[in-house]
């Protein structure tokens, strides 16, 4: 197989590759690129192709401005999420405080209405009872005074 050799595009320093290679690293800055060929290596004429060969930075994934971007969006997308999801829940969260509130206060409204109910009704007995002991009361005077005047006659 016949040897290229090529400048690395990154350092200049002398690269060296087999033809059909697809890829190789600078011995110098550790750099790797894509060997692009022309024409398929296979072709009988690869040889004479081969002096078109071309070489492709192959960046590191890692350190790549695509990288860069996808893992900001990445990030961004997350936090944006994290934020919805907090609001969300604080949303939901007040909403039920909200509810066990009014619950709360509805049950309060309504036990306060029988407490009252119940007052009204003790307060009506009591009258009632008390008018009742008046109606005795004075029935007990005017037997009392039935009794005089009949002791009083004999
Ligand atoms: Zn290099």
């Amino acid at each position: 197989m016949k040897i290229i050799e090529k400048k690395c595009p990154n350092c200049h320093a002398n690269l060296e590759f087999k033809v059909g290679e697809r890829d190789v690293k600078c011995a110098s800055c550790r750099r790797s690129f894509a060997i692009e060929y022309d024409r398929d290596f296979t072709d009988p004429e690869v040889e004479l192709m081969a002096r078109d060969v071309q070489l492709q930075i192959m960046e590191d994934f890692k350190n790549s401005r695509k990288f860069a971007k996808f893992f900001i969006s990445f990030v961004a997308i997350v936090m944006v999420a994290i934020i919805i999801f907090a609001v969300v829940s604080a949303i939901q969260q007040k909403q039920e405080m909200d509810q066990r509130r009014q619950e709360s206060e509805a049950k309060q409204e309504e036990y306060r209405k029988k407490q009252e109910q119940a007052e009204q009704e003790f307060k009506d007995q009591m009258d009632a009872a008390e008018g009742q002991f008046k109606i005795d009361q004075s029935e007990i005077d005017k037997m009392i005074e039935e009794a005089h005047n009949q002791i009083e006659s004999k």
